[in-house]
């Protein structure tokens, strides 16, 4: 019989995904009651199911960690059932003069069986294959979501929740705007090869990882229900067309060298994010934000770091709503450097500590004083200052 089934929490966090495993077990290790409610069935979102497997550092390329707390914790997880290890000079200390950056490459599937013990170990209440569909708000607070799965819909009410949706979703379906970004053409592929290098499990299993095809001219906002479809459906036959055409040239063939998994979500950039009280422009590296919740590095660059305003975090219209991972508030070259995997582990741990202290106050969490949330994430062993990192500046 069709369900229709109702449950209460301190905070309920939206989306699987790095950033929202970063939330839900911030919140859940404060000792808060927390479901986490996920659409597929693996966590990781597009870092597992969109097969985007290279955990950027957390380094800024001059040997000075900046990034630290859950999202290193992440990185090593995705390590424990192999393959790879981190960098040498990353192992021993801090501040290592040390030629790589802190970046890693891992299976995701190792990932995701490291993340269902993280996660069964802190005592969530998890909710794979289940689809948040609509949010009951009222007065800028959201009371209660609604989530559909095989028993049919149901209720998840809370004080808090966190949105880690990727899509910023949960602000969408409340009505809140929502600026949306295009998306160049892309999907990441595993394939199982006996040729060339990049061997991340050689030499026994002598599968590859290799990434997939980028198109600038094919532009789809992700937000369109149709449109990810025909993303997903090009996505495809562009990888049907390199693998043939390197088939017919005898680059390759079909025996050493062929796909072992596509990606079970669409492989999108930017879509939605939120509408923030602060939205993070270009150009503010280096810059001190009073409200600082953590600190991330430029993965595209040496030398450049940014703070991460807690203001960044916080929909304008919403009173116990906290974002994290790749729809926080920022904008274009900013967007680039706040949506990558290290990045969204960060600001899903200061979100899934904002929620909780939200939910123990029964307050705003434009209201909450940032220092409260400052405290925890330094406890966590965050630094939240450029200045911590970097004496004299
Ligand atoms: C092509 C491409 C290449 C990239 N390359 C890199 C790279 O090399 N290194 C790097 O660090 N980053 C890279 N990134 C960025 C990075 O992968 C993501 O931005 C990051 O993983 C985002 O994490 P997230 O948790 O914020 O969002 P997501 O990973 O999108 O997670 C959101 C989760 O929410 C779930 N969800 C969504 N909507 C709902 C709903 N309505 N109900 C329930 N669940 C829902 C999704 O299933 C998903 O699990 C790349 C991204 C793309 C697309």
């Amino acid at each position: 019989m069709r369900e229709n089934f109702e449950k209460s929490y301190d905070l309920v966090v939206i989306g699987g995904g790095v950033a929202g495993v970063a939330a839900a077990l911030a919140a859940a290790r404060r000792g808060r009651r927390v479901a986490l409610v996920e659409k597929t069935v693996l966590w990781g979102g597009l870092a597992t199911t969109g097969i985007i497997f290279i955990y950027l550092p957390l380094c800024d390329g001059n040997g000075t960690q900046v990034t630290f707390g859950i999202s290193e914790e992440l990185l090593k997880a995705g390590m424990k059932y192999g393959p790879g290890d981190i960098p040498a000079g990353w192992k021993e200390g801090r501040n290592l003069p040390e030629e790589k950056r802190y970046r890693t490459v891992f299976s995701p599937a190792s990932m995701v069986l490291a993340l269902d013990e993280l996660l069964a170990e802190s005592g969530c209440d998890l909710w794979l294959d289940t689809l948040l569909v609509d949010a009951e708000c009222r007065s800028g607070r959201v009371e209660s979501v609604t989530v559909a799965n095989k028993s049919g819909t149901g209720k998840l009410r809370a004080a808090a929740f966190v949105d880690a949706s990727g899509d910023a979703d949960l602000a969408f379906y409340t009505g809140a705007s929502c600026p949306v970004a295009a998306n160049a053409l892309a999907s990441w592929t595993l394939e199982y090869s006996e040729q060339g290098g990049g061997h991340l499990l050689a030499p026994t299993i002598r599968a590859s990882i290799v990434g997939g095809s980028v198109d600038p001219d094919f532009t789809v906002p992700g937000v369109n229900g149709r449109m990810v479809s025909e993303f997903v459906m090009a996505g495809r036959a562009e990888y049907r067309r390199r693998l043939s055409e390197d088939y017919a040239s005898g680059k390759s063939n079909r025996c050493t060298r062929f796909p072992l998994k596509v990606p079970a979500m669409a492989d999108l950039r930017h879509t939605r994010r939120i509408d923030g009280e602060f939205t993070l422009q270009p150009g503010m590296e280096w810059q001190a934000f009073e409200d600082s919740i953590g600190v991330c590095a430029d993965w595209r660059t040496t030398g450049k770091v940014w703070e991460l305003p807690f203001r960044a975090l916080l929909p304008k219209e919403l009173e116990n709503v906290v974002a994290a991972g790749r729809c926080i508030s920022s904008h274009g070259d900013a967007w680039e450097v706040t949506r990558v995997i290290p990045v969204a582990a960060l600001t899903g741990e200061a979100a899934g500590i904002t929620a909780s202290l939200v939910a123990e106050r029964c307050c705003s969490a434009h209201e909450l004083p940032v220092a409260e949330v400052q405290l925890a994430m330094k406890q966590a062993g965050n630094p939240v200052h450029i200045s911590e990192l970097y004496p004299g500046r």
